[in-house]
């Protein structure tokens, strides 16, 4: 399994990692908001990753690495 590091107060919400990820691992975190303000993004199902990292290249604000 892939080791997903989501450095959740630069994520800004826009939702583009969630849309992209074809295994549904990441969605949002509805219990808290970030330094932003923001709901962040974060692994909702982690073993379902395939370590693809689509989520990382996609991300505008290099919130997620992805190690393998
Ligand atoms: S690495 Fe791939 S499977 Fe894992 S969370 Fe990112 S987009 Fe989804
Ligand atoms: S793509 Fe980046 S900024 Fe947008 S929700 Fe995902 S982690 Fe947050």
């Amino acid at each position: 399994m892939a080791k997903l590091t989501i450095l959740s107060d630069r994520c800004k919400g826009c939702g583009l990692c969630v849309e992209v990820c074809p295994k549904k691992v990441l969605g949002f975190d509805k219990k808290s908001l970030n330094a932003k303000g923001y709901r962040p993004a974060s692994a909702i199902a982690p073993e379902n990753c395939v370590g693809c990292a689509f989520c990382a290249r996609m991300c505008p604000d290099c919130v997620i690495t992805v190690e393998r």
